[in-house]
């Protein structure tokens, strides 16, 4: 027999030449008939929709019949026809089955309607249901949206390393990157551990941001972005934190407060809009099955305007609502870095729209945001998201020369090895800004999952590091 070209599903599924023979490879997702006929769904990821396959039982070996059950990998050849029963328009009529993979009862996505944390264990396998089908399609999606939003504004994508010898960012949350025997350290009179024989000849770690290196791409390209891993090493065991996450940050030269918000603003609409454009089903699915508010949700943020709002404003909303009797587990006050219920209570119950936070204290931001005039505060800006909390961290940069040295000085920052980001300053210094996205926190609030572990295909957290 002459073979015939697979066809993906998602594609079958388009079709309308009723009567055609096709190839439909993928997995069972159910089986139900009788004696006579099976039914089976079939899926091959390329689609959240299954395809339906009738095939009468007598045509086939029993032996292979008894083999079609859930999880099993399939080929089936056969005749493409019209279907009323299968919700989809296109059916097929088995002619060949052939079992590509048996699937042995104990199959771990066996059973529907499992909880996230059993979903976990098998990450490995997971990603054969319904809901991360329609994760990791949408992800997939964003990435995409994400390339385009920058490239057809004229940002170049630029490469920062991973491995880096600066810890002015991340101090006490790098990961230390070594191939020294860890058995056998080598220590100085005063006990610190000698580097000048490890690999670099320093010491290491992996990158908490590419942002510094991405400021030299800037002032030189004139606007890049970046989009990469990032690891931090925070204890955090919390649904938004991850050791392990991508990160997208765009820098631009000669951008100001104000265009760096609408910059924000607009890239966080344009990605949403993406997906509710180009992810229906998925979203549909998610909707019905994860959270029911969703889709009013991504449609409500691409139409509403984003509140701008100074730090100070923001602390003022919250005072009042303490003073209304608001119970917060943290304590408010002019100088605190806000928790995520703060910055939850001002997305989701006062203003009831996202936020952007600017002008932050100094103090609780880092060194190199550009200085406002009255001395205390800085050009920060945080976007805060109904359900996420910060979704976005961002700021103008100081390019001055002094006043960037004289913070350094004042908060301590270890600079040793950072001659080249001074350079910045010391060379035709300019004005810029840009900001991080949080990938996995944008899959979040677009999927509506409630765990950031559920977003990325294999989460890493504190004790966690499988498959
Ligand atoms: P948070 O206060 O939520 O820990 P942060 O202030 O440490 O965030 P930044 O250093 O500004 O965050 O990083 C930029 C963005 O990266 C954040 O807005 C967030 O979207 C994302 N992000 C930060 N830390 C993590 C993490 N551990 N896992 C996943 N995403 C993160
Ligand atoms: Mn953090």
């Amino acid at each position: 027999m002459e073979k015939i070209r697979r066809t993906k599903i998602v594609d079958l599924l388009q079709r309308e030449d009723y009567g055609a023979q096709v190839c439909v490879k993928g997995w069972v997702r159910t089986k139900r008939g009788s004696k006579a006929v099976n039914f089976i769904a079939l899926n091959d990821g390329s689609t959240i929709k299954n395809v339906q396959v009738v095939a009468d039982v007598e045509k086939f070996d029993p032996e292979m019949v008894k083999l079609i059950t859930t999880g099993a990998c399939l080929s089936v050849v056969g005749e493409m026809v019209q279907s009323i029963g299968s919700g989809q328009n296109v059916e097929i009529q088995a002619q060949q089955i052939e079992v590509l993979g048996e699937c042995p009862a104990d199959y771990p996505m066996q059973k529907k309607g499992q909880t996230m944390e059993y979903m976990r264990q098998y990450a490995h396998m997971r990603i054969r249901t319904n809901t991360f089908g329609a994760v990791f399609r949408i992800r997939h999606n964003m990435a995409i949206a994400i390339h385009k939003f920058f490239h057809d504004r004229g940002f170049f994508y630029f490469h920062t390393p991973l491995i880096t010898a600066s810890d002015c960012e991340g101090a006490g949350e790098m990961f230390q990157v070594t191939t020294k025997n860890l058995y056998d350290l080598k220590k100085d009179e005063n006990g610190q551990i000698i580097y000048s024989d490890d690999f670099f000849g320093k010491m290491t770690s992996l990158t908490v941001s590419g942002q510094l290196e991405g400021e030299l791409g800037a002032t030189g390209l004139g606007q890049i972005y970046t989009f990469g891993p990032t690891f931090r090493a925070e204890n955090s065991n919390t649904p938004r934190h991850l050791a392990e996450f991508w990160m997208i940050e765009p820098e631009v030269c000669f951008i100001d407060l104000p265009e760096l918000m609408d910059l924000e603003e607009e890239f966080i609409k344009y990605c949403v809009k993406w997906a509710l454009e180009n992810c229906k089903d998925d979203l549909e699915f998610l909707n019905k099955m994860i959270d029911k508010g969703l889709i009013e949700r991504l449609q409500s943020v691409v139409e509403t305007e984003f509140v701008r709002l100074p730090y100070t404003e923001g602390i003022k909303i919250l005072e009042e609502a303490v003073k209304n009797g608001h119970k917060f587990e943290f304590p408010v006050s002019w100088g605190c870095d806000l928790a995520s219920e703060h910055e939850r209570y001002l997305v989701e119950e006062h203003f009831k729209k996202p936020v952007i936070m600017i002008d932050y204290p100094k103090d609780i931001k880092a060194f190199y945001m550009k200085q406002n005039e009255d001395g205390k505060t800085v050009q920060g800006t945080d976007v805060l998201f109904p359900q996420i909390g910060e979704i976005i961290g961002g700021s103008v940069r100081e390019e001055s020369y002094d006043k960037l040295m004289k913070r350094i000085e004042e908060m301590n920052i270890p600079m040793k090895d950072m001659w080249w980001y001074l350079d910045t300053r010391k060379y035709g210094s300019c004005p810029h800004g840009g900001f991080g996205l949080g990938f996995e926190r944008l899959i979040l609030f677009v999927t509506g999952m409630q765990n950031i572990r559920d977003v990325i295909p294999f989460p890493r957290t504190p004790k966690t590091a499988d498959f």
